[in-house]
């Protein structure tokens, strides 16, 4: 595996594990659920991490992180969340504050993230 991201801020992991997994990317993130993933441990300062299962994968991970930090001068329109009408950056895959993806995709068949904590 590979790590392609960082950031002491947990929900830009899982919003660049969103992008990763709409682009059809196989990634983890570490260190954003430390409440079950590692709970006899005690609170340190671990940085979310989100790392690409395979390494073919990786210099594409990289773009789109890329463009997840730095993308916000491009011309795609900010759009507003069906579900709790929050605005989102168009880089955003899913609704940062409810998760609701930006957009359904038919051809998408990953229905059930087994990742998700609901
Ligand atoms: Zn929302």
């Amino acid at each position: 595996m590979k790590r392609v991201f960082s950031s002491e801020i947990a929900i830009d992991a899982w919003q660049v594990k969103n992008l990763l997994e709409v682009a059809g990317i196989d990634c983890v993130v570490k260190n954003a659920d430390m409440s079950s993933a590692f709970g006899e441990v005690p609170f340190v300062e671990v940085m979310p991490e989100v790392w690409v299962t395979s390494p073919a994968d990786y210099e594409e991970a990289l773009d789109i992180v890329d463009e997840y930090l730095y993308g916000e001068d491009d011309d795609r329109p900010d759009w507003r969340c069906s579900k709790c009408r929050e605005r989102n950056d168009a880089a955003f895959a899913v609704c940062w504050n409810c998760q609701t993806p930006a957009r359904t995709d038919p051809l998408s068949d990953s229905g059930s993230d087994p990742g998700s904590a609901s």
